[in-house]
């Protein structure tokens, strides 16, 4: 999501003439894109803006701005650090390049944040950003000059689910769904620039539903709607939310071969004590029940989830559970997060954070292994298979697998099960789907030859 915020507000700031450099030295302005779903993504920030206060000192007339979620967190106390200009939230990412101009003109210091985001006026308000701001997702890449081999459309924005340790629903806002007929043009418009392959976000994306009239449309219609664009190969979605997943969604992905069969379908925990405390609606086999559900509708369906390790009062007994949840539905892969506490959270605010930094670490680190072991294990089965990929472009660690001259460089593609695959060929097939033979697998990289 933020990366998408991110692209929107570059293209909104690239119409009024900007240009992207990667030197702050050189720049006429520094945006910080934030993330406050974790302690560390906000310390991160503080210390660049430390960095930016000390550049400004030869550097007076830089423009620097904090943007999306910390912005909405604590605004006031972002205006007021030395090095800060501009504090805008996630409602109001469209005022950006305005306010940039604005502050290279004045060096006044402003601050643009939703108040009461969760009230219905601020809905209305997200409403019409939505279609202010999305709309500027563009199929090129003028960064890396080409065609982009994908493009993200925001379907929804914010959260209604407060899980108890999540900060989300305070910094994002109430969920507003777009309206299909918007997604579907959008969809279109960037399929006629050369995108094939589409992913629609949401914080919980099968939450997804539209009324007009007397019609509701869900995910399940969306699908359909996005998978009937002729130039469109593929179709995914990002998040699920593992309570009151509709069973449509499953049909509609077995149906449709466009329809990618990937879920990513974070489950947090296996503990039903510590789910239960997290408000997050679903016990362990519940979820359990909802994957082999998805498994026995979707072939080939990969899986991708998240957890957290250390939630106050998390005992051995319950990482096990998560432990033993992993092994049973057998990840492609998963991320796993340190619980930290955020502030205005009910965790926060009721619940003491009282595993220690050691044990939260030891749990981590054994849940990534058991994670990889199952990964390293599944992957072998691709061994010798031909897989049709999605070439994103250049790989970024190209000591993998030495490229061998300049014309046949190492490349990374993606399945439509994402699962990562690297191979070497003509930089020029980015964005193209090509055949590739697998000779090599290990936990997160499927190692691969173009087949001709
Ligand atoms: N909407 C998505 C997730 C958004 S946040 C969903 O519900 O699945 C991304 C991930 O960050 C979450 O899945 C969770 O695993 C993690 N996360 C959120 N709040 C956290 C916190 N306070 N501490 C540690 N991890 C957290
Ligand atoms: Fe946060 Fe839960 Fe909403 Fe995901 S579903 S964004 S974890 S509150």
């Amino acid at each position: 999501m933020n990366k998408l915020d991110s692209s929107l507000v570059t293209a909104a700031l690239a119409e009024r003439g900007f240009v992207l450099t990667d030197k702050a030295t050189e720049a006429d302005a520094v945006l910080i894109n934030t993330c406050s779903v974790r302690e560390h993504a906000e310390d991160r920030v503080l210390s660049h803006l430390g960095h930016l206060r000390h550049l400004k000192k030869t550097q007076p007339q830089l423009v620097v701005a904090v943007i999306g979620c910390m912005a909405q967190r604590m605004g006031e106390t972002l205006l007021a650090h030395e090095a800060v200009d501009v504090v805008a939230g996630p409602g109001q990412l469209h005022e950006v390049p305005e306010l940039i101009d604005k502050a290279m003109a004045d060096h006044q210091k402003r601050m643009h944040v939703l108040d009461n985001i969760r009230q219905p006026a601020a809905s209305e308000a997200i409403r019409d950003i939505s279609e202010r701001l999305d709309a500027f997702e563009l199929a090129y890449d003028s960064d890396a000059n080409h065609i982009k081999s994908q493009a993200f459309i925001r379907a929804m924005r914010g959260c209604n689910n407060f899980c108890s340790y999540c900060i989300v629903p305070y910094v994002r806002g109430p969920e507003v769904s777009r309206a299909p007929q918007a997604i579907v043009e959008q969809a279109k418009k960037l399929a006629g620039e050369g995108i094939r392959q589409i992913t629609l976000l949401g914080q919980t994306i099968n939450a997804y539903r539209y009324t007009a009239g007397d019609r509701t449309y869900t995910l399940a219609d969306l699908l359909e709607q996005v998978s009937a664009i002729d130039a469109v190969r593929w179709v995914r979605f990002i998040t699920s939310h593992p309570g009151q997943f509709d069973p449509s969604i499953l049909q509609v992905m077995a149906d449709l071969p466009k329809v990618c069969p990937y879920l990513h379908i974070p489950a947090q925990s296996g503990s039903d004590r510590i789910l239960r405390a997290m408000n997050r609606g679903y016990t362990a086999e519940g979820y359990i029940e909802l994957i082999e559900k998805a498994r026995a509708t979707v072939p080939e369906l990969a899986l991708a989830g998240d957890f957290i390790v250390g939630f106050p009062g998390e005992t051995d007994e319950d990482y096990e559970a998560t432990a033993a949840l992993i092994r049973r539905v057998r990840y492609k892969n998963c991320f796993v997060f340190k619980y930290s506490p955020r502030p205005g959270t009910h965790a926060e605010k009721k619940l003491a954070d009282d595993v220690p930094a050691e044990v939260k670490q030891e749990r981590n680190a054994k849940l990534l292994e058991i994670i990889s072991e199952i990964a390293d294990q599944d992957n072998q089965t691709f061994l010798g298979r031909t897989l049709e990929v999605l070439v994103e472009g250049p790989s970024k660690k190209p000591h993998l697998n030495k490229a061998e001259n300049e014309d046949n460089p190492q490349l990374v593609g993606r399945t439509k099960h994402d699962y990562i695959v690297v191979f070497n060929g003509p930089e020029s097939l980015t964005g193209q789907f090509v055949k590739v033979r697998v000779t090599k697998t290990a936990a997160l990289t499927l190692f691969a030859e173009l087949v001709a």
